[in-house]
């Protein structure tokens, strides 16, 4: 009997983190479990991401579209507004994650998540306490660019001692010698709004989020300094502004991150008032400088879920 096919798979709008962790997850249960399971993409990669694979000579993962009747592994996320489209028909076997727990699904599967700074630690910490299983060096460079790029260099609230741990003994596997440094160039790739439509940098880091029958959504950019958006801030409020009236949600925040001077100016089109109980902070001409601000899972969303209970 041929073996079914199980797709590793990360979120929407996919990131390294997302990418990496399912290439390698994938390769670990290929190889140990003797799974057919094939690394997948839920979207275009970004630069950040294409310049990794290119740089550790890994093959692309395969581009999912829909995911009905399939078999998959959530990678990087748990919430179903984020998964691949045709989520409802699909079957899930496991889940591994670090972000906030939104997750309802039928039946038991395994769900593995931990607080960490990248969903890539935790497949780290699976394949390095394996003796089956050996992470070569293209293998240990992907995860390794994965939890510089998801914890900023580790500059991010959410970078935790166990990112840092497992970063170091990968990026001797990748044989890295100055970590900070090439994770400045690793967050480079895509610092850079140059040639990207208002549409593209609004969707190019973009998740939506549903509470309490209220639905809105968080892009983010991550930049080296913000002159480029300021300059384009009115044509992407726009753009903004009729992404939330197609979609019907409450507000879209788009989340502009200057990752060298550490904050964030945030653009709100819709309803402000939300973000503006949140942070006690007045929105004006649709935006509002938020200082340290770096990270949206552990920065910006608790205070907003706070807001919305
Ligand atoms: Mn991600
Ligand atoms: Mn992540």
């Amino acid at each position: 009997m041929d073996k079914e096919t199980i797709y590793v798979v990360g979120h929407k709008s996919p990131d390294t983190d997302s990418v990496c962790s399912a290439v390698v997850y994938a390769a670990y249960l290929k190889k140990v479990k003797r799974i057919d399971a094939v690394a997948a993409a839920a979207g275009q990669l970004n630069p950040e991401t294409k310049f990794v694979l290119d740089h550790f000579k890994a093959k692309e993962p395969l581009l999912l579209g829909s995911v009905k009747g399939k078999t998959l592994i959530l990678m990087d996320h748990n919430e179903k507004s984020q998964s691949p489209d045709g989520i409802e028909n699909a079957r899930i076997l496991e889940v591994l994650d670090h972000h906030k727990i939104a997750f309802e699904w039928a039946e038991p599967i395994k769900f593995y998540a931990e607080p960490v700074g990248a969903t890539a630690t935790l497949v780290a910490k699976i394949a390095l306490a394996d003796k089956r299983f050996k992470l070569d060096k293209t293998l240990s460079g992907l995860l390794l660019s994965a939890i510089l790029s998801d914890t900023v260099v580790f500059k991010s609230p959410t970078a935790t001692k166990t990112d840092i741990e497992n970063a170091k003994i990968l990026a001797k596997f990748a044989s890295i010698k100055n970590l900070r440094k090439f994770g400045i160039e690793v967050k480079k790739q895509k610092a850079s709004l140059k040639g990207m439509s208002a549409d593209q940098i609004i969707y190019s880091d973009f998740k939506e989020f549903e509470t309490n029958g209220k639905k809105f959504a968080v892009g983010q950019v991550e930049l080296v300094d913000l002159s480029e958006a300021n300059e384009r801030k009115n044509e992407i409020l726009a753009q903004m502004d009729k992404i939330r009236a197609e979609k019907q949600y409450e507000f879209i925040a788009l989340m502009e991150t200057d990752i060298i001077s550490e904050g964030t100016e945030l653009l709100v089109a819709g309803n402000p008032v939300i973000v503006e109980k949140a942070f006690s902070k007045k929105i004006q001409n649709s935006s509002v400088y938020l200082k340290g601000m770096l990270s949206r899972k552990k920065g910006f969303l608790p205070p907003l879920m706070e807001m919305l209970k």
